[in-house]
């Protein structure tokens, strides 16, 4: 039956793909509840605006009032929530807004869950879920060994992370404290098509497609565990429809990477894969490895993530359908398709930062 979902910031990277994937792989109507900041962009949902089933809602998550008016309208039976201040350096050089959307933010949807649960029937509230989508950087960094585990002690080292933290100790507690039922997710790093520039990989695809250097904080050999988005998508509506209540799911790909083997791999895929004239044109013909720069490292750089993912797959049946190496050649020549969507951005239409994860 058809199931009507709240999607929070569904205009940003991941929440984008899962609209896509709500609206084009299951019957569902979606309502994509989002303030466009910087990191909104309608263009990204274009191939789905004009679906029945799709709704959009100008609002600001921090605004309750706005928020329990679209409960009381909707009548949603999930909530999918990833709208959030998502980039480290961002929270590095302003945390402010980090603290207001994604601790007061979060807070203001429990607490709107919390009241419209308690206006409606008995069968619909028991099969309602808070899904709140959040980063496997609240765990902090590993040692060159080990992984993270669903038990692992939360010790976030920057704003961000330690902002994503405290909205998974709120949402934690709402279901402790008052029952509501939810589910948490936390997920290594994302990739793949309608990705912001000003993370690692968007940001190395187009500055060596510009000619601009490719620029690497310390060595470069700090680790991440990388994920296509559109994996990522397919997690999250699987631990939405088969997670169990109060449980949370770590989501990873098993695809542990130095961040200078990425940019290494980049380069290679653009240099078989972009056409003669960008290559001369970017890198003066002496290949876009020529750009690397390195710089100094940035503060509470975590050395290395890595998820054990081991029990989404075992419970839920979940596994990745892309290895890294299929995913980054699909994301590497999507930006070669679509210089349209990103050079809006790039033009200045959407403020564009500084790069890296
Ligand atoms: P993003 O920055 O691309 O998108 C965030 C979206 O939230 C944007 O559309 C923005 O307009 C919206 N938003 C921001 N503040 C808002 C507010 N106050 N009210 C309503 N909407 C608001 O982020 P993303 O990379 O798509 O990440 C989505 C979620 O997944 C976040 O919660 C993030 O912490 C989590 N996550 C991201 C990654 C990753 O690699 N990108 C990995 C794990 C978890």
């Amino acid at each position: 039956m058809k199931k009507t979902i709240f999607v929070t910031g569904g205009a940003g990277f991941i929440g984008s793909a899962l609209i896509r994937f709500l609206i084009n792989e299951t019957d569902n109507i979606v309502v994509n509840i989002d303030k466009l900041t910087y990191a909104g962009n309608l263009d990204s949902l274009k191939s789905v605006e004009n679906n029945t089933r799709y709704n959009f809602e100008n609002i600001d998550i921090v605004d309750q009032k706005s928020i329990d008016n679209l409960f009381r309208r909707y009548q949603p039976d999930f909530i999918m929530h990833l709208a959030a201040e998502s980039h480290v350096d961002r929270s590095i050089d302003g945390p402010s807004d980090f603290i207001q959307t994604n601790i007061v933010g979060t807070f203001s949807l429990l607490e709107a869950a919390r009241l419209y649960l308690k206006n409606i029937d008995a069968a619909k509230r028991s099969k309602f879920r808070f899904h709140h989508i959040s980063t496997d950087e609240v765990y902090g960094d590993l040692e060159p060994t080990g992984f993270f585990t669903e038990e692992s002690p939360y010790k976030p080292s920057s704003p961000y992370s330690a902002s994503k933290a405290s909205s998974d100790h709120l949402v934690r507690s709402w279901h402790r404290t008052y029952g509501l039922p939810v589910v948490i997710t936390n997920c290594s790093n994302n990739y793949g098509p309608y990705h912001f520039p000003e993370k690692l990989i968007p940001a190395m695809i187009l500055n060596a497609l510009d000619g601009k250097s490719l620029t690497i904080y310390g060595d470069g050999s700090q680790i991440r565990d990388w994920l296509y988005v559109e994996d990522h998508a397919i997690a999250l509506y699987t631990v939405l429809v088969k997670g169990k209540i109060g449980e949370t799911y770590n989501i990873g790909g098993s695809n542990e990477k130095k961040n200078i083997e990425v940019v290494n791999l980049i380069c290679d895929l653009l240099e078989s894969l972009a056409s003669k004239n960008q290559f001369s044109l970017a890198s003066g013909g002496e290949g876009f490895k020529s750009l690397i720069k390195y710089v100094d490292d940035r503060p509470g750089h975590d050395l290395r993530y890595a998820i054990d993912a081991s029990k989404i797959q075992k419970e839920l049946g979940w596994t990745p359908k892309e290895t890294f190496e299929t995913g980054i050649k699909k994301t590497v020549e999507w930006y070669l398709d679509n210089k349209m969507w990103y050079s809006k951005i790039k033009d200045g239409f959407y403020k564009r930062k500084t790069q890296n994860t």
